[in-house]
C-alpha cells in the first residue's frame, strides 16, 4: 500500500518537522513493501529521516525564472524532492488550472525523471449524471498525460469526497478504480476523506493500491494509525 498525506495549506515549517519526527516512529515499523509519501507545504520542503518519500504539491514547470510566487526545479532540487502532486482538483478549481497547463506540468516534470501523482476526479453533477458521465469526465482529465510513464501513480479523488467528511462508498470506488484499470497499470491511489475509521474497508477494495489522504493526515498521530492498521 501507499500511504500518501497532503498538507495543502496547512502546517508550518516547525511544525511540519515535529511532525516528521513523530512519524519517524511509526515508519520504523511500517511494513517494508508499504510506501510513505508526504506532500507539505512549498515552505516546510526539506529533508527528513525515515523511510519516506517528500513531495512537492506544485511547482512551476520551469527550472528557474521570472515567474513571481512560484517554485520550479531548482528550488526542488535543493532538498532532493523528485515526487510531484500535478492535476488536484482545488488546483484545477481554485487556481483555474485547465488541462493544458495540468499536461505541460505533467510533461515538464516526466522529462526531468520526477514520480508524478496524478490527480483525477468528478464533481458531484457529473456522479450524479451516472457511469457513463463519469467515464467521460474522468477520461478527459486523461489528455495529454502518458498514462505509460513508468513513475506515474495515479490517484481517484471524487471531488464531492474531499474534505467532506463523507467518501465514496466501496462500491463506487470499486466501479470507478476497476474502470480505470482498463487504462493504468500503474499504482491506484483512492482520496477523499479517508479516515482511520475506513482505511481498512478502503484498502481491502480490489485496484486500490493505496490512499491520498488531507484532512486526516493533518494529525500525525491519525496518519500513523492508517499506516499501521
Ligand atoms: C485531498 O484533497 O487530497 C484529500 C484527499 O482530502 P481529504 O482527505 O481531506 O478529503
Amino acid at each position: 500500500m501507499i500511504f500518501a498525506a497532503n498538507f495543502k495549506t496547512n502546517h508550518t515549517r516547525s511544525s511540519t518537522r515535529a511532525y516528521m519526527e513523530q512519524l519517524a516512529q511509526t515508519l520504523a515499523s511500517k511494513r517494508p513493501e508499504d510506501r510513505v509519501l508526504v506532500f507539505p507545504p512549498a515552505t516546510a520542503l526539506d529533508r527528513y529521516d525515515g523511510d519516506v518519500t517528500i513531495g512537492a504539491q506544485n511547482a512551476y514547470p520551469v527550472h528557474k525564472g521570472a515567474v513571481t510566487g512560484e517554485i520550479g526545479l531548482e528550488q526542488l532540487e535543493e532538498f532532493g524532492i523528485k515526487t510531484i502532486l500535478i492535476g488536484h482538483s482545488e488546483r484545477r478549481e481554485l487556481l483555474g488550472e485547465s488541462q493544458e497547463t495540468v499536461a505541460k506540468k505533467f510533461a515538464f516534470f516526466k522529462e526531468n525523471g520526477f514520480e508524478i501523482v496524478y490527480c483525477i476526479g468528478e464533481p458531484l453533477e457529473v456522479r450524479e449524471a451516472g457511469d457513463d458521465a463519469v467515464k467521460t469526465y474522468l477520461f478527459a482529465e486523461f489528455e495529454g498525460i502518458d498514462l505509460s510513464y513508468e513513475k506515474l501513480i495515479v490517484a481517484y479523488e471524487p471531488i464531492w469526497a474531499i474534505g467532506t467528511g463523507r467518501s465514496a462508498e466501496s462500491e463506487e470506488i470499486a466501479a470507478t478504480h476497476g474502470l480505470l484499470r482498463t487504462k493504468l497499470s500503474c499504482p491506484l491511489l483512492y482520496g477523499g476523506s479517508v479516515k482511520p475509521a475506513n482505511i481498512s474497508e478502503i484498502a481491502a477494495i480490489g485496484n486500490v493500491d493505496g490512499v491520498l489522504v488531507g484532512s486526516a493526515a493533518l494529525d500525525v498521530e491519525s496518519f500513523s494509525e492508517m499506516i499501521l492498521k
